[in-house]
């Protein structure tokens, strides 16, 4: 078990005093190389959970346990170490660059916060972060606003993977690109995953990018778990009836939109077959 949470809660009072429980009682674990896909709509509390998992925010009551350690209880130098070990990679590729820095500058900031190595040390992590991402050298000095949505999410995950952490917690890390690029950083996120043995934390609302991504899958509404089990079992036999309904075909008034979701499914199916060889059985959409 690399990371366990415990009974998370969350409450944030808000400026008219009224409180709102975002994440209430929230328990699963994650195995050492396993994803783990959260799913829910937008405001059910996963970006909460996200947080609290990598101690970016304090919780109200449960604990954080990782690899043993228990982060919520740590401060200072201890907490900073642990932190080397799980990173968050975000939703928007824009926003979470500096604009003002070039890609190999981006890469290199997680090293300089941290004091690690001297200038040719980082260079040579830098260039093998960038080649893991199958970023071409030839991007190093270039400005993310130079570059695509899928070019800069790569960058992302390269300053993600740069202090070679453990764990990645992915929050709609692909919902900003257009579908056929969210396919190619889903394959580049599974094939990082096999070759250096991350475990991964996946936040998504698309139902169809969280079964393609996890082995566990929770489904969260209302700031609670309602649903957790093994991806297949819970895709072929959904006990709760929110699941029910995020799997049922969401009535689309729109046809073009209704198209473009039938093509958004498509392409992670082609995707998928070309990973596992299969169609997965069982498909609904
Ligand atoms: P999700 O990521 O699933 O969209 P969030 O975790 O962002 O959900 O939000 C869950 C609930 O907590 C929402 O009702 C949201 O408005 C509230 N919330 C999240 N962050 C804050 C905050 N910093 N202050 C007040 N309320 C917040
Ligand atoms: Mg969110």
């Amino acid at each position: 078990m690399l990371v366990d949470v415990q009974g998370v809660s969350k409450v944030f009072t808000l400026g008219s005093g009224r409180r709102v429980t975002a994440v209430d009682d929230v328990s699963f674990q994650i195995r050492r190389g396993e994803t783990v896909g959260l799913v829910g709509e937008s405001g059910s509390g996963k970006s909460t959970v996200s947080k609290a998992v990598l101690a970016l925010g304090g919780i109200d009551a449960g604990a954080v346990v990782f690899d043993g350690h228990r982060p919520h209880e740590m401060r200072g130098e201890e907490l900073r170490h642990l932190r080397r070990r799980m990173q968050m990679v975000f939703q928007d590729p824009f926003s979470a660059l500096n604009r003002r820095q070039t890609v190999s500058q981006i890469i290199e900031a997680p090293l300089l916060a941290h004091g690690i190595g001297t200038r040719a040390t980082r260079a040579e992590k830098v260039r093998e972060a960038m080649h893991r991402v199958r970023l071409d050298e030839e991007f190093a000095h270039r400005l993310p606003r130079s570059m695509s949505g899928g070019q800069c999410q790569r960058v992302s995950i390269a300053r993600s993977l740069v202090l070679e952490p453990e764990f990645l917690v992915l929050d709609e890390s692909v919902s900003a690109l257009d579908v056929s690029i969210q396919a190619q950083v889903l394959n580049l996120l599974r094939e990082l995953q096999a070759e250096l043995g991350l475990t991964y934390l996946f936040i998504s609302h698309d139902l169809a990018v969280i079964r393609y991504m996890s082995s566990t899958v929770a489904v969260m509404q209302q700031g609670r778990i309602v649903e957790i089990g093994a991806r297949d079992a819970l895709f072929a036999n959904p006990q709760h009836e929110y699941t029910r309904g995020l799997m049922a075909a969401i009535p689309v008034a729109d046809p073009v939109l209704e198209r473009r979701r039938r093509a958004e499914a498509a392409v992670l199916w082609q995707a998928q077959g070309a990973v596992t060889g299969a169609v997965p059985a069982g498909t609904t959409r």
